[in-house]
């Protein structure tokens, strides 16, 4: 592997976003904005066309516009290894204020695609519904976010301790 020390870019006053949801697999964010050539080969390889630039021309993935399968395909086409092979990560989903069901909207669409079961709706003596997503289930898969017709589906980091995560 040849990953260049994070601290250079530092030095360079080169900010990078931590936040930014790269591949899976994705070196730590200095070291990928370091060892990222921008060649654009995972963007071109992802089967389900989920990578995108950010505004510095680095590859993000965009869960609202399709699941990630974990297939491994970016990694297995970035050849300066910013991105190495991986099964998993740790984004997971979270609900937000948009939900319809917060609004008296029923609605199931993400329940649905979520193969893990990760989203519980609890009916609430209003009509509405209280809903929720369970980080330990939970993959970051990103096939409920994808599916939201409200796109009220948004994505948080955890370390190996998890919690429930409840509309923000
Ligand atoms: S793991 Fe597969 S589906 Fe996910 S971002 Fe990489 S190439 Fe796309
Ligand atoms: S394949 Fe690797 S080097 Fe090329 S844009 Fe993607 S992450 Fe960067
Ligand atoms: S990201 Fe995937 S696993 Fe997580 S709640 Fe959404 S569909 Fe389920």
């Amino acid at each position: 592997m040849s990953h260049k020390p994070a601290r250079r870019s530092f030095l360079r006053g080169r900010f990078t976003r931590s936040n930014v949801m790269r591949p899976p697999g994705a070196l730590t964010p200095d070291d990928f904005a370091e060892t990222c050539t921008k060649c654009d080969a995972c963007i071109k390889a992802c089967p389900e066309a989920i990578i995108f630039h950010d505004e510095d021309g680095l590859p993000k993935v965009d869960l609202a516009k399709g699941e990630c399968t974990f297939c491994g395909v970016c990694a297995s086409v970035c050849e300066p290894e910013a991105i190495l092979p991986a099964s998993g990560w740790n984004w997971r989903a979270k609900p937000t204020s948009s939900c319809l069901n917060l609004q008296g909207i029923t609605c199931r669409t993400c329940e649905d695609q979520c193969e893990q079961r990760a989203i519980r709706f609890r009916p609430q003596l209003n009509g509405r519904a209280d809903i929720t997503f369970d980080s330990d289930s939970c993959i970051g898969c990103g096939a409920c976010a994808a599916a939201c017709p409200a796109g009220a589906v948004a994505f948080h980091q955890v370390t190996p301790q998890h919690s429930e995560e409840k509309p923000c």
